[in-house]
């Protein structure tokens, strides 16, 4: 049986180390604030917005919440998010994605003050993760590598793949992974022989959004398996992309669908919001 990488724990170590990081700025005059734009009733997005609210309440940083109708208009969404780029009280924003088909995401996304875009999905934040010279990681991204390190096992050389290229966590993911000096490979739609590639990875990331797609007989014995998927099953259960009671008894550690990756990212977001505060502040 594998080791269980708890995410929850290692979330709340990040959690509360942020807290005192927070109350420290404090004292100095400085509160972190972020702000989160909500456009439209998204179920899982109001969910994931509460969390983050509820996060920001535990790490003492300043929530600034803005819940948008559904036919807001994209010129109107991006005149809040110039508002919020010029608000001091605001280190960093974030708008919930997906956004309203009618609303292009990348204009709003590219309109977001890189020195507040706590996303990291700006392309002047994803230039940077690219050259290995970042103020930002993407949250969900960061997360991962935190649950590999807690582990304990050493990436550096280490055959590493991931399954998914979204800008938001797979082509990242790999980044990161190779700045760590792990053989990276990214898998997606195309690609042929996915799970022989697969069972040669030390560490396996799935982040494919497909219901127990990662089966025992792709991972290898031993290898560090992170899930990064959250889908909804028939019975209105969460699961990961991982087919989690098989490959747990293969693996030699892996993470839970709920109380794994998900935690972390909403950490991550902590984390990057009082960094954007001292990047502000000039103190960074
Ligand atoms: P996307 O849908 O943007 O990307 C999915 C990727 O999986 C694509 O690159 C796609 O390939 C690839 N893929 C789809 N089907 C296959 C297949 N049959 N074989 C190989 N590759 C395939 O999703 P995201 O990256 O945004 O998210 C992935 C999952 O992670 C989702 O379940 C999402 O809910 C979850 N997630 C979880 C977060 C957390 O906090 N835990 C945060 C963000 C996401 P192609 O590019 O060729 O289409």
């Amino acid at each position: 049986m594998a080791q269980l990488i708890d995410g929850k724990a290692v979330s709340k170590q990040i959690k509360e180390e942020t807290a005192k990081e927070v109350l420290a700025l404090r004292e100095q005059g400085i509160v972190p604030g972020l702000a989160v734009v909500l456009v439209g009733e998204d179920p899982a997005s109001k969910v994931y917005v509460s969390n983050k609210q509820k996060a920001c309440k535990a790490c003492h940083i300043e929530s600034f919440g803005y819940v948008l109708p559904e036919d807001t208009k994209e010129e109107e969404l991006l005149q809040l998010v110039e508002t919020l780029n010029r608000d001091d009280k605001v280190n960093g924003i974030l708008v919930q994605l997906p956004l309203p088909k009618h609303i292009d995401e990348n204009k709003i996304i590219n309109a977001i003050s890189p020195k507040k875009d706590v996303d990291a999905f700006h392309p002047v934040n994803v230039g940077k993760i690219m050259i290995g010279d970042y103020d930002f990681l993407p949250c969900t991204p960061a997360g991962c590598m935190a649950l590999i390190d807690s582990t304990g096992v050493d990436i550096s050389g280490k055959r590493c793949v991931v399954i998914g290229r979204s800008n938001i966590v797979g082509k990242p993911m790999a980044m990161l992974l190779l700045h760590r000096n792990g053989t990276v490979t990214i898998c997606h739609s195309k690609t042929k022989n996915l799970p022989e590639i697969c069972r040669q990875a030390d560490i396996l990331v799935a982040a494919v959004g497909r219901e127990k797609f990662v089966t025992a007989d792709m991972v290898k014995e031993g290898a560090v398996v992170i899930d990064v998927g959250i889908n909804r099953m028939e019975n209105g259960k969460l699961c990961g992309d991982v087919d989690f009671d098989a490959v747990k008894e293969k693996c030699a550690a892996i993470t839970p669908v709920p109380g794994g990756v998900g935690p972390m990212t909403i950490a991550m977001l902590m984390k990057n919001t009082v960094t954007a505060a001292k990047i502000q502040n000039s103190m960074k």
